[in-house]
């Protein structure tokens, strides 16, 4: 067996998702959770070139990288032979038939397979490479019904999954590529090439966060730029930072990295922010929140060694070019629903959100449900997602009944 190292903090969606994939291979590894033991976060920068970000995964002292790195490893098919895993051991693609499969493990999805299962449907459910969904990258969830003292989005989530689990919900690992529904039963195919039909497909794929999509930023991606605070705030204490986006994610993002930062400055293209008047006050009364208006950022600062050292901005009115020392850079600029799967299959609008028959989940596939963000782009709450999650189950039941009296 290879000695696996894993750098995580406590509340960090990435380190979970990491956790999620060795375990699903059957890996073991040491942990080395930087909160309880401050002191190590230098060996784990330098052991891992300079990258400022958890997780960091080591097998026999070499760094893998992060999650999204472990995960391009999977896809490639090189990860199971660096986690030397024995090649008898290594399961073949499977082919199934399953009456109600869901896709998606967020609010949505989970809520689905509570209904689902309770309904005797014996649901398998498809993690995706985000289990949890969102709600694993942020910290305390103050609005979700049932919770009187708020909860961490991670545990809330946790307690989703196992709820489903309770009543039966059968879970596999894995990122759906493909799905042909030109015909019933339905075909879902993994990228890891198990392929399944399906009599009714719930969908509950969400949205995923957006990137700004300038090279520096994908170069210096986990060396001072990310797009998850909770997990990578606790890297930059005593630092200054800069948060990218003017809604309700750029202000929590803000508010939060204000407990570890000198200073946030908030760059929005516009003159004024689209946050939430409650989340607008809480950041205009922060002292240690800046904005920086009519800006874009044109250029990420730094280098693979050094990390981020500053932004360069462009002022969007006079066109005015100015730098900005900061040593990180969070971008929180909105999400993309995560449904290019089923582009040319069900009629979506133009943002990429699946259509849904008003008052119901039902697609313009007959014995498709969606539910959650994945078909809303005007709520995007847990409770919506969970509420439409409880829709699509029964939805689907009904639908079912109806086949099977056929
Ligand atoms: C930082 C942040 C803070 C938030 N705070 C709150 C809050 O306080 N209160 C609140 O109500 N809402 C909050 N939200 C919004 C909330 O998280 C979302 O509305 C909710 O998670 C949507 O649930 P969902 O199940 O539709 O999708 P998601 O939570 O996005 O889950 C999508 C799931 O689909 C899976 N998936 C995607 N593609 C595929 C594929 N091809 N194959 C298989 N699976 C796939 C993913 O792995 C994931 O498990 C917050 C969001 C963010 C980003």
């Amino acid at each position: 067996m290879p000695h696996v190292t894993m750098y995580t903090t406590t509340v960090c969606a990435f380190c979970l998702r990491a956790k999620s994939l060795l375990g699903q291979k059957g890996v073991e590894w040491e942990e080395i959770n930087l909160d309880e033991h401050p002191e190590r976060r230098k060996e784990m920068i330098q052991k891992a070139d300079g990258r400022r970000t958890v997780p960091q995964i080591f097998v026999n002292g070499r760094g893998l990288g992060g999650y999204d790195d472990i995960c391009a490893l999977d896809k490639e098919g090189k990860l199971d032979s660096i986690l030397e895993m024995d090649p008898e051991k290594i399961a073949p693609p499977i082919t199934a038939h399953y009456r109600v499969l869901i896709l998606g493990s967020g609010p949505a999805g989970l809520t689905a397979a509570i209904y689902a299962a309770r309904a005797n449907l014996n649901p398998v459910l498809v993690d995706g490479n985000e289990p949890g969904g969102q709600l694993t990258i942020t910290t305390e969830v103050e609005n979700y019904p049932g919770y009187a003292d708020g909860v961490q989005g991670p545990a809330m989530m946790d307690d989703f999954r196992k709820q489903a689990e309770r009543f039966g919900t059968q879970f596999i690992q894995g990122q759906v590529e493909k799905v042909d529904l030109s015909n019933r039963p339905f075909t879902v195919c993994l990228e890891k090439g198990d392929c399944f039909t399906v009599d009714a497909l719930i969908v509950a794929t969400g949205a995923s966060a957006k990137w700004l999509g300038i090279e520096s930023e994908t170069r210096l991606r986990n060396r001072g730029v990310s797009a998850c605070a909770t997990c990578d705030g606790f890297f930059f204490r005593g630092k200054p930072l800069a948060v990218v986006g003017g809604g309700d994610t750029a202000m929590e993002e803000a508010l939060f990295l204000t407990n570890f930062a000198t200073k946030v400055s908030v760059i929005h293209r516009r003159d004024s922010l689209r946050a939430s008047k409650v989340m607008q006050q809480r950041g205009e009364k922060n002292e240690k929140i800046e904005f920086v208006w009519n800006s874009v950022v044109e250029e990420v600062l730094g280098n693979e060694k050094d990390g981020v050292t500053g932004l360069k901005l462009r002022n969007i009115k006079n066109n005015e070019v100015s730098t900005l020392p900061v040593e990180g850079m969070f971008v929180a600029i909105g999400h993309v629903p995560n449904t290019q799967i089923f582009k040319g299959q069900l009629e979506m609008d133009d943002l990429g959100y699946i259509k849904v028959n008003s008052g119901s989940t039902y697609s313009s596939v007959e014995g498709v449900f969606v539910s959650g963000d994945a078909a809303d782009s005007v709520y995007r709450q847990a409770v919506t997602a969970a509420g439409t999650g409880c829709m699509a189950a029964i939805d689907a039941e009904r639908w079912l009944a109806i086949q099977e009296m056929n």
